[in-house]
């Protein structure tokens, strides 16, 4: 039995650290933002090589903050991908804008830099690549027609802790970048986290206020906010867990080579690419097959836990029907969605286990010889 991440390993390295964390946040009182929260803010700042992050209870909030203190609102327009996590396009929708797709293109997965021209209208506000898997969009085109046009550039980084384009790490490049600790994520709090990144001044104070009911000082109420603080006790956590951070992502990467390596000699199934000029976490090792659903099923029976991210692309999900679209709208994210299939993959993995999983793939999609043949002999 392989599972498809095993958070009690993690917990289990690092748990004297973890747990004195906790104590030290239940015993000091501070059980919302505080001193750890705001230590938390300044070393993850570091990490990223940005001037300033603002902790917020989940991912979606943080893309929902970043938004507004962009100016986002009703009418506007705000350019993403429909083959993500559906929370990329609530928090456009959160904010009374109107969600735009752009199609992936097909190696990397993310926002194709061709098609995002086309789609800016005098509306677009805002552009929101993601960085699927843990792999960057191709930032520099990106970059280079947002700022042609004028229109800031989210960088939805929920995927992508620690990941580099070019050098440059995740949410650093754009006017924000955002990022989810949901515990399965790379770096995860034990519950739910969340966190902007900027350089930008006014958009920090503006994500600042907004985070806490819009006040610049206690009582006075400049913006229409939210409660959307971090936990204490989250923030002291994943400050211990930041400082594992490296060496974690450093494991995923080593598991992700062992895999490709192994799977080269497997013919019905296609590998993940790693763009040269990115670093990939691999929060998500994706491989693609023709017969997806049935190497699922194969994979299971030999019990190899695997996941689908994603089945059905955001712009053909129900709760986005109102935006009008159709199955052939977006056929890249369409083929995509068919075709992936997520493969376990986590720091604590082994090589072994590395090894079952593609032996399992191999016997899985096996050519079986014609039955006339089994009968010879
Ligand atoms: C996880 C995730 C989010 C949302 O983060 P939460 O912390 O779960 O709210 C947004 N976008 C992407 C791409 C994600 O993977």
């Amino acid at each position: 039995m392989i599972p498809f991440l095993d958070l009690k390993a993690q917990y289990a390295s690092i748990k004297d650290e973890v747990d004195a964390a906790a104590l030290r946040v239940l015993a000091s009182t501070q059980y919302v933002l505080g001193e750890e929260v705001a230590a938390f803010e300044n070393e993850f700042a570091t990490y990223c090589g940005a001037r300033h992050a603002i902790a917020v209870n989940t991912g979606t909030s943080a893309l929902h903050l970043a938004l507004l203190a962009a100016g986002i609102g009703p009418g506007d327009e705000v350019i993403t991908v429909p083959f993500t996590f559906v929370a990329s396009v609530s928090a456009v929708c959160y904010t009374g804008a109107r969600p735009v797709f752009v199609d992936i293109e097909p190696r990397t997965l993310t926002m194709d830099p061709s098609r995002l021209e086309a789609a800016i209208t005098p509306r677009t506000k805002a552009i929101m690549p993601v960085h699927l898997y843990g792999q960057m969009a191709d930032m520099a085109p990106i970059m280079e027609i947002a700022q042609r046009h004028g229109i800031p550039v989210i960088e939805d980084a929920c995927q992508a802790h620690g990941a580099q384009y070019r050098g440059e790490r995740a949410g650093s490049i754009g006017l924000a970048g955002c990022f989810s600790f949901y515990p399965g994520k790379n770096l995860g709090a034990c519950g739910e986290g969340g966190l902007v990144v900027t350089n930008d001044d006014a958009t920090a104070k503006a994500i600042r206020m907004l985070r806490d009911w819009g006040q610049e000082q206690r009582y006075h109420h400049t913006l229409k906010g939210f409660n959307y603080r971090m936990d204490g006790i989250q923030g002291a956590i994943l400050r211990v867990k930041l400082r594992h951070l490296e060496g974690w992502t450093e494991a995923r990467r080593a598991n992700a080579r062992r895999y490709t390596s192994l799977l080269r000699d497997v013919e019905t199934v296609t590998s993940p690419t790693e763009a040269l000029d990115r670093r990939h976490v691999y929060h998500i090792y994706a491989v693609r097959s023709a017969d997806r659903d049935g190497l699922k099923q194969n994979l299971d029976a030999a019990g190899i836990a695997t996941g689908l991210h994603y089945p059905i692309p955001v712009h053909l999900q129900k709760a986005h029907a109102d935006l009008g679209h159709r199955e052939g709208d977006f056929p890249v994210s369409e083929q995509a969605a068919r075709e992936v299939l997520s493969l376990p993959l986590y720091p604590e993995m082994t090589s072994d286990q590395v090894a079952t999983v593609v032996d399992a793939i191999a016997q899985a999609t096996m050519v079986k010889p014609p039955r006339a043949a089994l009968r010879v002999g």
